[in-house]
Parts: C-alpha cells; sequence; structure tokens
C-alpha cells in the first residue's frame, strides 16, 4: 500500500476526488497543483497510516519512512533545497488534515528544519539575519506547544518581557541580536521543562511534528468536537508536509486568510484579512490587527490602514484571478489561504468555506441565479439543520439598546444571557437551564465546550476569521468578537467597558452578531423575515420534494405559525394539550372524579363547547387542508394535581372532598403510567370520552363548512393501538357520534378514522389494523421507546454514554434508529399497503422533523412527515434532498 502522496512542481499524486484519503487540506492541495496554481511542493500522508498507526500501538513502518524520504526528495528536487543542508536549507511545514476540518486537532508547525546550524544558512542564503532567526524563534516556540505540549505561557512571557526591555510593542521592532538572545532562551525553557535540549536532527523534528499530529486525533478536544459534530473516530487524520514559503520576508511580503464571498452574510465580494511581513499564525492568533483585503471592505469599515488591493497591486490581481479560478472549479464559495513571498503569490489551501445559514442560502440562490450551478444542487447544498439560525428571532430594531461596547459581526443572530468568563462555568450554568454569554479574551480550541452550551460569544481579540468566529458561525451560536473597548479580566471575573462600567459574572447582556454591537440588560426580539432568498429556495425545495409537510399543532398560534412556515396541514392535534388550560381544567377533573358514567357525562357536556371552539379555530386556520386530531392519550393522572399544597384548592375547585380527591388520585397512581392506562385504553374503559371529543369534532367541521363553504376534511387518530379489535370498537365509537351529529345538522361531511402506530405490536399487525384503520401515523416517540425497551422520559441520564460509546450511533429519540425501529416502519407500511390500497402513511413523533429520519421516510415512501411549526421549512428541504 502507498501511504504518501506527492503534489507540486508538475506533479500531483492525489486529486480533489481523495478527501478520504488525503483528508481536505492534502486532496485540494494535490487538485490546485494539478490545474496550474502556484502551490508550494510537498506530500500528504494519508489518513490509511493514522488507522494503521493506531491498529499497531502507536508506530511506524519501516516502509513509511523509506517514503517519506522519497517525498522529502520530491520537494528537495522542485525547490534546488536539501533539508538539513546548513548552506541553504529546505524548510517544511507540518499540518494535520482530516476529511472535514476539526478546531481541536494539531494544527500547524511551521519553519520545520531550522537547527543551530541551518538557522546561519538561512540568514545567509536570505540575507536577512533578522527573518532567520525571528523564523528560528518560531519554529522553537511552535515546536514546543504542539509537539512537545509545553506550556507555552512561559514563552509568550519570555517574548513579552523581551519587547518591554527594550520599550518596544510589536514583534516587527525586535531585531536579529533579540531574536538570537531569544531563541536561546526558548532552548533553555525546552530543557527545563521537557528535560532534554530541543531536537537539533531535522529528521528527528520531523518524525516528532508527525507523529504529534496523528496523536492529535484522540486529543481530549478533538474527540469532544466529533462528539459535537457526528464525526466518526474512525476516519483518522492525514498529515501534510510542505515546502515553506514565508510572508515574513520584509514588506513585499505577506499572508492572509480569504473567502471568495461573504461567509457571514454571502455578498458576492471578496472578503478577507491579511498582513504585511507575517506569518500566517499571526492572522489567526489576533496578535496584529489585519488589513483588509480590499479597497472597498477597507473604506466601508473606515479604517487606515491600506488594503491589499492598494498595497500590493499585482499580487492582489493575481490573488483575485485566482478566486474566481477556484470558484469556477469547484463550484462553490472557497476558503483561501495564501502567502506572498517578496512579490510572488503561493497558494496553501482552499475548502468549501464554512459559512453562516443566511450566507449559504444567499450564496446558493445567487449560484443558481448566475448559472454556475442548477437549482437543485442549490438546494441541495443548504444544511437543513442550520436552517434552524435563520429561524429564530433576532433583536427587535425599535427596541432601545443600551450599547456598552462593539465589535466585529462575526455570527448573526441575537442572544441574550448571564455573562461568564470560563468555559466550565459556561457549562454548569447553561446545564441548570440558564442562559448564557461566553466572554473570552480569545477563545482557543479548549473553549470549544463552552462555547456550544452558550447562546453567544463575546471576545475582546481576533478578526472575523478567529478561532471564535469560525467555530461560533459553524456552530450557529451569534458571535461578537475583536470587541476591541472592553478589558477582560477573567479571574475576578469581571469585563471593564467604556464609562468605567462594568459587567460582572451573572450580569446579563446582550449581543448582536449581525451588527456587532454588544449591550447591558436583555433586548427585545423580532420574528425573522421569511421572503427573500429564504422562500425562492423553499420553492424550489418544493418544487423537487415528494413527501407532503405537515405540522404537529394544537394551538391557533402554532398552527398559523406552521402554515406560514409552509406546513400542508396538522400531522399531529394533541388533544390531551387542550384541556390543560386553566379553564377547563376543572371540568377535565370533574370529569376524573366522577364516580360513575352519568357523572362522567356530565362534566364532559361542560367540556364539549370548549373542544368545539379549539377545532373550529384549528380547521379555519388549516382552511382546505388536512388535520389530524388525536383522541386523548395520557394516563389521567396526569391531570390531578401531585403536591400537596394544591390539592385544597383543587378540591374545592372541583367541588369534591379533599379526601375524595386524594383517594381518586391514589387509585390512578400507576407503576409505569407509560405502559399502562392510557391511549385507547382510555377510550375502551371510558368511551364517553372518546365521544365527547368525537362529536366537538364533527360540530365544529360542520360549523365551519357552514361558514366559509368549505368543509375541513378531519383525519381522527385512535393512540396506542395494538390491536385490530381495539381499533374496530373506537373506530364505533368515532362513527356513532358522526351519525348522530350528522343526523342533528343535516349535513354530511368527509372524514377518516385512522391509528397510530407506535407500538411494535400494531406494526406487527399493520395488515389486520389497516382492514378497520384508513390511515397509519408512526409515533415514533412512542414506537422508539417501546421497541428497544428505554423510557423517553429517563432515557437521558445514560444516553450520552450510549452514543459515545458507539452502542447507537445518535440519540434514537433524535434521529431514527433506522436499523431497529426502521425495519418495523418499514414491515407495518408494506403490510398496511397490503390490505388497503395506497392507505395513507405519515410520521408524527419528533422524527418528522429531523433530516436523516426524513431521508429514511421518503425511502420507505411514505406519504407525509409531520414536525413541529419552526421544524416544517427544515423538513421541507430535508424532504427535498431526499428525493434528489
Ligand atoms: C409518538 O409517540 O411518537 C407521538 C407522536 O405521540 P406522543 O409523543 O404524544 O406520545
Ligand atoms: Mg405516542
Amino acid at each position: 500500500v502507498q501511504y504518501v502522496y506527492r503534489f507540486g512542481g508538475g506533479v500531483s499524486d492525489g486529486g480533489k476526488g481523495d478527501k478520504n484519503l488525503l483528508g481536505g487540506k492534502g486532496s485540494n492541495l494535490a487538485e490546485m497543483a494539478s490545474i496550474g496554481l502556484p502551490v508550494p511542493p510537498g506530500f500528504t500522508i494519508s489518513t490509511a497510516m493514522c488507522t494503521r498507526y493506531y491498529e499497531e500501538g502507536e508506530s511506524f513502518p519501516q516502509s513509511l519512512r523509506d517514503e517519506v524520504a522519497n517525498g522529502i526528495a520530491h520537494i528537495e528536487g522542485v525547490t534546488g533545497k536539501r533539508f538539513g543542508d546548513a548552506a541553504d536549507p529546505l524548510l517544511v511545514s507540518v499540518r494535520s488534515g482530516a476529511r472535514v476540518s476539526m478546531p481541536g486537532m494539531m494544527d500547524t508547525v511551521l519553519n520545520l528544519g531550522l537547527n543551530d546550524q541551518t538557522v546561519e544558512g538561512l540568514a545567509a542564503a536570505s540575507g536577512d539575519d533578522r527573518f532567520a532567526w525571528d523564523s528560528y524563534r518560531r519554529f522553537i516556540q511552535m515546536y514546543s506547544d504542539v509537539v512537545l505540549e509545553l506550556d507555552h505561557g512561559a514563552f509568550e512571557e519570555a517574548l513579552e518581557i523581551a519587547k518591554e526591555d527594550k520599550g518596544f510593542t510589536l514583534d516587527t521592532e525586535l531585531s536579529a541580536d533579540d531574536w538570537r538572545a531569544l531563541v536561546a532562551e526558548y532552548k533553555g525553557l525546552v530543557e527545563e521543562q521537557w528535560g532534554k535540549p530541543f531536537p537539533q536532527d531535522v529528521h528527528d523534528q520531523l518524525w516528532g511534528a508527525i507523529g504529534a499530529v496523528f496523536g492529535s486525533w484522540q486529543a481530549e478536544r478533538a474527540k469532544v468536537y466529533r462528539r459535537l459534530n457526528d464525526i466518526p473516530h474512525t476516519w483518522g487524520t492525514a498529515v501534510n508536509v510542505q515546502a515553506m514559503v514565508f510572508g515574513n520576508m520584509g514588506d513585499t511580503s505577506a499572508t492572509g486568510v480569504a473567502f471568495t464571498r461573504d461567509p457571514s452574510k454571502g455578498d458576492n465580494a471578496y472578503y478577507g484579512e491579511f498582513l504585511i511581513n507575517a506569518q500566517g499564525e499571526d492572522v489567526v492568533a489576533g496578535i496584529r490587527t489585519p488589513q483588509y483585503l480590499t479597497k472597498d471592505a477597507r473604506e466601508a469599515a473606515g479604517a487606515k490602514a491600506a488594503s491589499m488591493e492598494e498595497a500590493m497591486p499585482d499580487a492582489y490581481a493575481e490573488l483575485a484571478a485566482v478566486f474566481d479560478r477556484l470558484e469556477r472549479h469547484y463550484r462553490d464559495m472557497q476558503d483561501i489561504e495564501f502567502t506572498v513571498q517578496q512579490g510572488k503569490l503561493w497558494m496553501l489551501q482552499t475548502r468549501s468555506g464554512k459559512r453562516t445559514a443566511k450566507a449559504a442560502l444567499k450564496i446558493a440562490v445567487d449560484m443558481a441565479e448566475e448559472g454556475l450551478i442548477s437549482q437543485e444542487e442549490a438546494v441541495a447544498r443548504v444544511d437543513p439543520a442550520a436552517l434552524d439560525q435563520l429561524l429564530h428571532p433576532t433583536l427587535d430594531p425599535s427596541a432601545q439598546r443600551d450599547v456598552i461596547a462593539k465589535g466585529l459581526p462575526a455570527s448573526p443572530g441575537a442572544a441574550s444571557g448571564a455573562a461568564v468568563f470560563d468555559s466550565d462555568t459556561a457549562e454548569k450554568r447553561a446545564a441548570a437551564g440558564e442562559a448564557v454569554i461566553l466572554i473570552r479574551t480569545e477563545t482557543s480550541p479548549e473553549d470549544i465546550h463552552g462555547m456550544h452550551a452558550a447562546r453567544g460569544i463575546l471576545t475582546a481579540r481576533g478578526g472575523m476569521t478567529s478561532h471564535a468566529a469560525v467555530v461560533a458561525r459553524g456552530m450557529g451560536r451569534p458571535c461578537v468578537s475583536g470587541a476591541g473597548g472592553i478589558s477582560i479580566d477573567a479571574k475576578a471575573k469581571v469585563m471593564r467597558v467604556g464609562g468605567g462600567r462594568e459587567v460582572r459574572e451573572g450580569d446579563v447582556v446582550t449581543i448582536d452578531g449581525a451588527t456587532g454591537e454588544v449591550m447591558a440588560g436583555a433586548v427585545p426580539t423580532v420574528q425573522p423575515e421569511l421572503a427573500g432568498d429564504f422562500g425562492t429556495l423553499m420553492e424550489w425545495a418544493d418544487k423537487v420534494r415528494r413527501l407532503k409537510v405537515r405540522a404537529n399543532a394544537e394551538t391557533p398560534l402554532d398552527a398559523r405559525t406552521a402554515r406560514e412556515f409552509g406546513a400542508e396541514g396538522i400531522g399531529l392535534c394533541r388533544t390531551e394539550h387542550m384541556f390543560f388550560e386553566a379553564e377547563r381544567i376543572t371540568a377535565v377533573r370533574q370529569m376524573i372524579l366522577a364516580e360513575d358514567v352519568d357523572g362522567r357525562k356530565a362534566a364532559l357536556e361542560r367540556l364539549l363547547p370548549e373542544q368545539r371552539s379549539d377545532f373550529v379555530e384549528l380547521f379555519e386556520v388549516m382552511a382546505g387542508l388536512p388535520v389530524t386530531i388525536r383522541l386523548l392519550d395520557p394516563p389521567l393522572h396526569e391531570f390531578l394535581p401531585h403536591e400537596e399544597a394544591e390539592f385544597a384548592e383543587v378540591a374545592s375547585a372541583a367541588g369534591v372532598e379533599v379526601d375524595v380527591l386524594k383517594r381518586r388520585a391514589a387509585e390512578l397512581h400507576e407503576f409505569n403510567p407509560m405502559l399502562g392506562h392510557r391511549g385507547c385504553r382510555l377510550g375502551v374503559t371510558y368511551p364517553e370520552i372518546y365521544e365527547m371529543q368525537a362529536r366537538a369534532i364533527f360540530e365544529a367541521a360542520i360549523d365551519v363548512a357552514e361558514k366559509s363553504g368549505a368543509a375541513p376534511i378531519p383525519e381522527i387518530m385512535i393512540p396506542l393501538v395494538a390491536t385490530r379489535r381495539e381499533l374496530e370498537l373506537m373506530k364505533a365509537v368515532v362513527d356513532a357520534a358522526a351519525k348522530q351529529v350528522f343526523a342533528e345538522r343535516g349535513r354530511e361531511i368527509e372524514y377518516l378514522v385512522g391509528t397510530m402506530i407506535e407500538l411494535p405490536r400494531a406494526a406487527l399487525m399493520a395488515g389486520e389494523i389497516a382492514e378497520v384503520g384508513e390511515f397509519f401515523s408512526f409515533g415514533t416517540n412512542d414506537l422508539t421507546q417501546t421497541t428497544l425497551g428505554v423510557s423517553r422520559d429517563d432515557a437521558a441520564r445514560f444516553l450520552t454514554t450510549y452514543v459515545e460509546r458507539g452502542i447507537y450511533p445518535k440519540d434514537p429519540f433524535v434521529s431514527l434508529d433506522v436499523e431497529g425501529v426502521g425495519q418495523l416502519i418499514e414491515l407495518a407500511a408494506e403490510r398496511g399497503r397490503k390490505t388497503r390500497d395506497g392507505i395513507k402513511l405519515g410520521i408524527c413523533g419528533e422524527h418528522g422533523g429531523d433530516p436523516a429520519s426524513i431521508a429514511f421516510c421518503e425511502k420507505v415512501g411514505l406519504d407525509y412527515v409531520s414536525a413541529s411549526p419552526y421544524r416544517v421549512p427544515i423538513a421541507r428541504l430535508a424532504a427535498a434532498q431526499a428525493a434528489l
């Protein structure tokens, strides 16, 4: 097997199709080299080696040593320099690169190949002492940090002291001799902390770095990131070794990062930052404030420092041409790293750029309209889950804002919460249900868990491509970065803003990731705009999808929201939610407390008009669309008080003695209510409840038909059915109510009676059940609970561990267990259809709004999915993608 793949100098052993083997970075370097873009030569050690490295007890086979030697020879051949040559040394960078970009892994070692001899050679060959020693100290610093894992604080401190001693503020003010002295100090620090001198053999350096890249795949931070992002632990990372080019060779050199379009708003304009006389990590680390790429952007920001377009017009023009070439080649927005070495442009990376949901939408729609991609591709490009970001509220533009600081609009959306100054606190307070805003000077991969727990992120330092900005955009968290006017004392847990004001831990702040504003207190929000690009993409999605999308909704407000989001009916109206309302709960309790049928009927009589008016409103909002109404499902005990303190009041409201209430509550107590007296079992024992509900539905439907002329088609659904006979009995109750109401009103309407399939027995017996039931709706919440034997209310405690240990790939209550529960759905669909040709099939469990589960529903040919109102657009897009 081959593990090393070369690129550059007219050679490309791989290409963009080799992402799995070469990682994103490696495959794209090979691709760029193959289309003739200026890429420094190098080679990639494949992800297969990473897997083998772990299989063989973290060691390398001899064959890899030979292949790496060939790889180095390739770079030497193209550059004409030799690795370890004391006169004119080849220097290389070593970077990790998995299939997807992954913060949390070892990132980069630059300037590898420098030692006490080669540094002199570099100085002589470049004619620049200062550059050579600056490079050497950078190398020692980075290598010590990421490969030797020494405490980097000590190195930073030494640098700060060196600057302070001279009265300097910028690194660029230090001379060759200053750097030389610092190198000596750094080497001392290494020996002190590591117990051995800094490695002088360049091959030892290289293997150390390669080992560190593979080792970082299993670092705790990397594992956390993979878990949060559903990245399999088996993928492994590749290692890229590449000839160095230098952005720190004086004022004709520079380094930068760029996007071919705005990754935050999606505008079709180059977007990026660069620094003259600097190396890559200077831009990302946010130590110096980067300059704008284009004149327009600089002017828009009112910045003084020249843009790249102005400072280096030739290199900029070449870069702009490369941007256009890359976009046309990859047919997507690209995220690019480049270096200019003494006027010559070099490309160090390209990849599909991470973007906000808003930008993803705009870029997909724009590119389709530009003719670069098709409408179907545009539909396929937008991650349905990311739409969530757009569907949630933003700050009310007319609300009062007490702006206390301003930074960069790094990731859109607005969030309010309690200020916290470290990630552990963020996680703790968020776990306790509090909304928090994480405030840091800058973030690092160690903050991933805190960023995930926070509603929003605020940093004092760092640009639009800083760690905080990139990660927040990926996670869909609002973020304001580089708020220069604030100072943060993380130890004292306080943020100081202008005017002597302070924000302490727990104080509520609001950030607006669209404007970069930071405000004291909470600011009210408004609903999102659903027209524009969003509307266009949804239209395209609707053209290709087959599955219908309905909503789970009970209240007129939810139903209206669902319609605005494009719901094509209601797939589940849980009628019990209507019973909990303050004015009705007393009648519900009287019904439960009644000693006999007559008592129950009297109480139900009082509930009837309330239920009827609920249904009238729903039918009106959903005019002309199907409305599935599920009859009462939960155990009656849920409607009685549980706290001693409530008993007296509830008893007096219901007009019974406290003792009676307590006795009845005790009688209704169940050890396992989810498997107890609920669902159609209530209807079997107390048919008058279902009778009242059915009557309310028919009366409401006729009321609406008489008023509007258009009769709704109610689909009446019986919950928790396990046998044909149960459904038969319940259907008889419903049909009898229909007959009576139709006779009373002198008018008939169409209706269906169907069942939920939410018990394994129902799925197995679907063929018989379909003899009675006119439709099926898969209740995958209960079906998951009963198939896995895992309580949906108690699973949280152990399911995370189950997912971590690979027992289930994802939480089966969030994403359908396709392997197991999926079989029951498939089988029930098949048996149901065999009995009743074309039987209507839907899903109304939480999975109806989960893209992966929707893909499964498409595969088994269900007719519709039903999701909570805010997930309706997600479901529409996911259904379209499933159909493509
Ligand atoms: C289900 O079980 O999937 C369902 C939709 O019903 P509920 O969540 O109300 O039990
Ligand atoms: Mg259920």
